[in-house]
């Protein structure tokens, strides 16, 4: 069972400001982890699958009930409805993959990974979730995207956390879905605030205009985040990927928050 995160031994200190750190961490990030086996991430016991046991991987919070649309977690059951933001304001995008509800101890295994460069923590969502999608593909083909981009990352914030997960999501899902994917596609031309702490109309006004498309796209896109949060940024991507020529856009991300 999950216990906590927090109290682990596993965990490493980071050291945010330091050069070395994040040197340690592109190594980190860039070294194939050995597949199967070895210790959960969660609760340390040995028999774990892709970094975590049977009883942490079955307390994951799964997003079962979710817009059809944006993925956005509902508190009944069905997955065919529109969230209310959804049918005031359909977004450009088809729809949002994201296969966990933001929350304990998704929500901490992303952070460990995305702020600390701990890959392990991600592995096995990142694993559960390519396996998802390939099944989901042999099932319905016509739900295969040409290419995978990662969402892109100002190259300051990059140079910062050392790497971009985004990309690193992306290239592991395309490893095994055989979909290609790249990082070059889309520029992320200024730096924004933090989305965190806005609300929705701030989060929109602060990415207007922030995504440039080098060259006309493929027809059949998914863009690959870490999580999705109220899909502003998701919105806007999408945006720039329609107007440059792009047919259809899916989000495929680990987890959505509540809203
Ligand atoms: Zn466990
Ligand atoms: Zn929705």
């Amino acid at each position: 069972m999950i216990k906590g995160l927090r109290s682990l031994s596993t965990l490493l200190t980071p050291k945010v400001n330091s050069r070395e750190w994040i040197h340690d961490s592109v190594r980190k990030i860039r070294s194939p982890l050995p597949s199967g086996g070895g210790q959960c991430v969660a609760c340390l016991a040995p028999d774990a699958l892709y970094g975590l046991c049977t009883p942490c991987r079955q307390d994951l919070p799964a997003n079962h009930w979710h817009c059809r649309c944006c993925a956005l977690p509902l508190a009944f059951a069905g997955n065919e409805t529109l969230c209310g933001q959804c049918l005031q304001n359909l977004p450009p995008f088809t729809r949002v993959i994201a296969p966990w509800r933001y929350r304990y101890p998704v929500d901490g295994m992303i952070q460990r990974y995305k702020y600390n460069g701990q890959r392990a923590f991600a592995r096995p969502l990142i694993h559960d979730f390519a396996t998802q999608l390939v099944g989901m593909l042999q099932t319905i083909p016509e739900q295969r995207p040409d290419l995978l981009i990662a969402s892109p990352m100002h190259p300051a914030r990059r140079r910062k956390r050392g790497f971009n997960q985004a990309a690193d999501i992306a290239e592991q899902l395309s490893r095994r879905t055989g979909i290609p994917w790249t990082t070059d596609l889309v520029i992320r031309n200024r730096r924004t605030r933090p989305q965190r702490g806005l609300n929705r109309e701030e989060r929109l006004a602060n990415l207007r205009g922030i995504y440039q498309v080098g060259r006309t796209p493929p027809a059949r896109l998914a863009i690959i985040d870490d999580v999705v949060t109220t899909g502003a940024t998701a919105r806007s991507l999408t945006e720039a990927l329609l107007e440059a020529g792009a047919a259809e856009v899916q989000i495929w991300a680990l987890a959505r928050t509540p809203g």
